[in-house]
């Protein structure tokens, strides 16, 4: 009898898990996390796409670009590619401003979704190539293969260099896996000549989309070994500069 009992009881706690774990994916959504602390995101319907700056804040200005328009001629570039797979929200789709903190809010209201943040860089002269940053651990792999994408497809290579752990608002706040990513230096000459020809973007585009399909097809897979979460508090802009 003590034996029927404890398996009914065990079986009753096993259903109400599953209710409740059900209800959350419900509720939150499948990819809802607060640290990332999970394998990286795969098979993931909807991409959230953020087009870095706009209106008031044009972002870098060099070389003729400003930062704002070059990000959300990118963003809607990759739109077009990947409608085909997922559905596509865009955190702006025109030249309006959107404080950090609302897009992060916009993002974290799809359950079953990934963000991608589009900058463009600015610093000396020499520096050139692509950046990605990431800082939860179920958003490494996307990272690595966006970074290796934009590697390939731009004129100044940095390679895995370009790859970098940082908590900023995009990388740890949002509730789902979350990237940001720089598609070049407008203060390198040579990449700002590149940024204003139209297949160089296009190239750049596709290169980053086929990261995000990749990543929602294998996940981690032949990505080697996961960095480890870190358990951190959200990012604020009072941050100093610098810190983890
Ligand atoms: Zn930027």
């Amino acid at each position: 009898m003590p034996y029927i009992k404890s398996t009914f009881y065990s079986g009753l706690a096993w259903l109400l898990a599953g209710v409740l774990s059900s209800c959350s994916i419900i509720g939150k959504g499948r990819l809802h996390s607060e640290y990332g602390d999970r394998p990286g995101a795969a098979g993931f319907k909807t991409v959230v796409l953020d087009a870095g700056h706009g209106g008031r804040d044009s972002g870098a200005r060099a070389n003729g670009i400003y930062e704002k328009n070059v990000c959300l001629d990118l963003v809607k570039r990759m739109e077009k590619d990947l409608s085909r797979d997922f559905n596509v929200v865009l955190v702006r789709d025109d030249d309006t401003f959107v404080p950090l903190d609302d897009r992060v809010k916009k993002a974290s209201r799809y359950g079953d979704a990934v963000l991608v943040s589009v900058h463009f860089n600015h610093g000396r002269r020499r520096l050139a190539g692509p950046e990605t940053f990431y800082w939860r651990s179920d958003s490494y792999s996307l990272a690595k293969r966006i970074q290796k994408n934009l590697n390939d497809a731009t004129v100044s290579k940095s390679g895995n260099r370009g790859l970098v752990r940082r908590r900023l608002r995009l990388t740890r706040n949002p509730q789902i896996p979350c990237v940001l990513l720089e598609a070049g230096y407008l203060t390198s000459a040579r990449e700002a000549k590149a940024i204003k020809n139209e297949g160089y973007r296009e190239k750049l585009a596709r290169g980053i989309a086929n990261a995000i399909r990749d990543q929602a097809a294998f996940g981690d897979q032949g990505m080697g070994t996961i960095p480890p979460p870190i358990y951190m508090p959200p990012s604020k802009a009072s941050d100093p500069r610098g810190s983890l």
